[in-house]
């Protein structure tokens, strides 16, 4: 069986990757989102707590038995090398488990990938048969994302020093959404994208057929 034509989402922190996730899902198309598994992964019983318990010890795992966020979050700010070590057991099974899930998608139509890493892992690019990235200004990036999160911004900006540069980002695109405008805006553009994407979805089926 093929799988389906899978358009990989990306776009810095803030950008509007859930936003955008959240308006093609309303659309029917259905969405795999690398962060949601994260999540999964890391709550009380996920796949990952035996491996992160074994290299950080329980200080970083809360009393429910589920990675504590906000400590881990602490500590690979402050140590690259734990960001590191953490990556090394997250990403892995997160590609597995996102694998799994598009393998698992029956019917025709595309499915939408979110990967914030897309482009800074390079792993992804040969799940996706498209990269549609979401783009707007730092400083909107920056705004949204700090008040989405009530965090400071210093803290949104160490995460966004993490992540490539805009210019790097836009370069890995085949589709660019702004999302510089308001959200009536976001969803025509999504309106417009989806048409299209149905359309490429049809005819990389019917190659296949
Ligand atoms: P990401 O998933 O890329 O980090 P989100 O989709 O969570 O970004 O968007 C960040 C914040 O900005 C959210 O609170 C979201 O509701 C808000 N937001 C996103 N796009 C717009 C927009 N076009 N206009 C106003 N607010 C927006």
């Amino acid at each position: 069986m093929s799988r389906r034509f899978c358009i990989g989402l990306t776009g810095g922190i803030g950008s509007g990757k859930s936003t955008v996730a959240e308006m093609f899902a309303l659309l029917g198309v259905p969405i795999i989102d690398t962060d949601v598994i994260a999540r999964e992964l890391t709550q009380a019983g996920g796949a990952a707590l035996p491996a992160i318990r074994k290299e950080f010890g329980d200080t970083v795992i809360e009393s429910s038995g589920a990675m504590d966020r906000v400590r881990m979050r602490a500590h690979i700010l402050s140590d690259t090398m734990a960001r590191s070590r953490l990556e090394a057991i997250l990403h892995p099974m997160i590609q597995a488990e996102a694998k799994r899930r598009l393998e698992a998608l029956s019917g025709a139509g595309y499915a939408i990938l979110v990967v914030p890493l897309l482009v800074e892992l390079g792993t992804y690019r040969g799940m996706v048969d498209r990269v549609l990235v979401v783009d707007c200004e730092e400083a909107m990036q920056l705004a949204r994302a700090c008040r989405r999160d009530g965090r400071d911004e210093a803290e949104v900006r160490a995460v966004m020093a993490w992540q490539v540069s805009r210019q790097d980002r836009l370069a890995q695109a085949d589709d660019v959404l702004n999302n510089t405008g308001d959200l009536a805006a976001l969803r025509a553009a999504i309106g417009e994208l989806h048409r299209k994407y149905q359309k490429m979805a049809g005819q990389a089926a019917e190659n296949i057929a």
